[in-house]
């Protein structure tokens, strides 16, 4: 059995790899620094966040029986899947907008997010590269209210599918322009100046999905066309797999530079 999902990594390699090679953002060796750890990030938190999901919803599922009455989760599930998968997408954007607002802006949520930051050269693969914690807050963040609702097993899978590739498509080294899409749908360059490291993109760009998020909420970071200039982050994130898991449990002298007020704006 394919538990650590080898099949599903092979076909993502088969696809992203000639694509970012053929219209690559930023010259970049396919064999970059941090791909051993980015492939462990796959493996195995793929493996706990699917576990913690099930777990979401099972408990998630329980309570909505006693609480949300079956006229309101059957007018729900019962919606064209189109539908329902178009407001799951609504819905748990905004839930990934706030969660990921908050590991921004609390200073010990920041800790874990920073692994994720701390990626320095960025491709398809680094969507995996988050700290458990992270995952899994921002999971049950976004996806308690869809289970709860009742929206039907069809179309979350379906939802679920789209996530995926497009968790991959945002981090990936792909020159694609979107036009005026850009406001509707996350695009690599939305995404990729939400890891730049420089001043004016720190605390920008935090929507998943759906950039008008950030509009709507005041944090959209207008970056027209230009690349930025580095990735990462100024905090002292260790570059092994184990070191960077550990890392925002240990007591560190170093405050981030993102966390001081004068950061905002
Ligand atoms: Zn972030
Ligand atoms: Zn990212």
């Amino acid at each position: 059995m394919d538990i650590f999902g080898i099949k599903g990594l092979l076909i993502c390699a088969l696809i992203f790899i000639p694509f970012e090679h053929l219209f690559a953002e930023r010259p970049q060796k396919i064999l970059r620094n941090g791909l051993g750890v980015d492939l462990i990030y796959m493996l195995f938190n793929g493996l706990v966040i699917k576990a913690v999901v099930v777990l979401i919803a099972a408990n998630t599922l329980e309570a909505a029986a006693m609480l949300v009455p079956q006229s309101v989760t059957h007018a729900i599930g019962g919606q064209p899947i189109w539908l329902q998968v178009a407001e799951i997408i609504v819905i748990t954007d905004i839930g990934v907008y706030w969660a990921h607002r908050a590991f921004h802006e609390i200073p010990a949520l920041w800790k874990f997010h920073a692994v994720h930051h701390g990626i320095e050269e960025l491709d398809w693969l680094g969507a995996f590269h988050s700290h458990p914690v992270d995952s899994i807050i921002t999971k049950a963040i976004s996806l308690t209210p869809i289970f709860f609702l009742g929206f039907s097993e069809a179309s979350i899978a379906v939802f679920s599918v789209i996530y995926f590739w497009h968790t991959l498509l945002v981090h990936s080294n792909l020159r694609i322009p979107f036009g005026p899409l850009k406001w509707l749908i996350a695009s690599p360059q939305f995404h990729r100046w939400h890891h730049a490291n420089q001043r004016e993109a720190y605390d920008k760009n935090f929507a998943g999905q759906l950039p008008f998020l950030d509009v709507v909420f005041g944090t959209y970071n207008a970056t027209g066309n230009k690349v930025p200039e580095k990735y990462g982050v100024d905090d002292p994130v260790p570059s092994s797999y184990f070191g960077q898991i550990g890392y925002p449990l240990l007591r560190r002298r170093k405050r981030s530079n993102r966390v001081v007020p004068e950061s905002k704006g």
